[in-house]
């Protein structure tokens, strides 16, 4: 079977389904690892909102990904969740430049990232690979308004809230009931 590589983005804001999407790719193909960055110690396994779980591996360094390429030969697709935190200081190494370079040695990047963070601003990372990918899937949540959520609204902290959970804190927006909190 001729097998070309390519790099998949998928991007979005938060409650948009870029985990449920991972695990959909997982479960498509065969020969393929899902991994984390080690600092996102919330999960032991790689979990979707809604509670379906598969098995990841958390790296820190460009030498852990070449390890477990190393010790998986027959692996073709690398499935990168949270890819904006791929970067100073959470992991070492331009995982750009890694992610190019396997793609030459015929093997794909599906990646599922955050566009925007809280404030609004975008993530260089996410749209950097967005830039040289082959494909970009973008996922939408809803806001509630009803609208498509394209951005993460951070809730305003105050003393009576003391959850600190992700889901507690942040919330799908559209781009009109988006606001940055002070
Ligand atoms: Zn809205």
């Amino acid at each position: 079977m001729f097998m070309k590589a390519e790099i998949k983005v998928y991007s979005g804001p938060m409650f948009a389904g870029k985990t449920t999407a991972l695990i959909n790719e997982y479960n498509a193909n065969k020969n393929s690892i899902a991994i984390r960055p080690s600092y996102d110690t919330r999960w032991s396994e790689l979990s979707s909102h809604d509670g379906i779980k598969i098995p990841s591996i958390q790296v820190k360094t460009i030498a852990d990904l070449e390890g477990i390429l190393t010790s998986n030969p027959h692996i073709t697709t690398l499935l990168f969740d949270e890819i904006h935190f791929f970067d100073e200081p959470m992991f070492e190494g331009n995982i750009l430049d890694f992610i190019i370079q396997i793609k030459n040695r015929e093997i794909s990047s599906y990646v599922f990232g955050l566009d925007y963070d809280w404030r609004g601003n975008p993530f260089k990372l996410t749209d950097d690979l967005i830039n040289i990918s082959d494909k970009n899937i973008k996922l939408s949540g809803s806001c509630s308004c009803g609208k498509p959520s394209v951005r993460t609204q951070k809730k305003v902290l105050s003393e009576s809230i003391f959850d600190i959970g992700a889901e507690n804190m942040y919330l799908p927006s559209c781009l009109s009931c988006f606001k940055v909190p002070e």
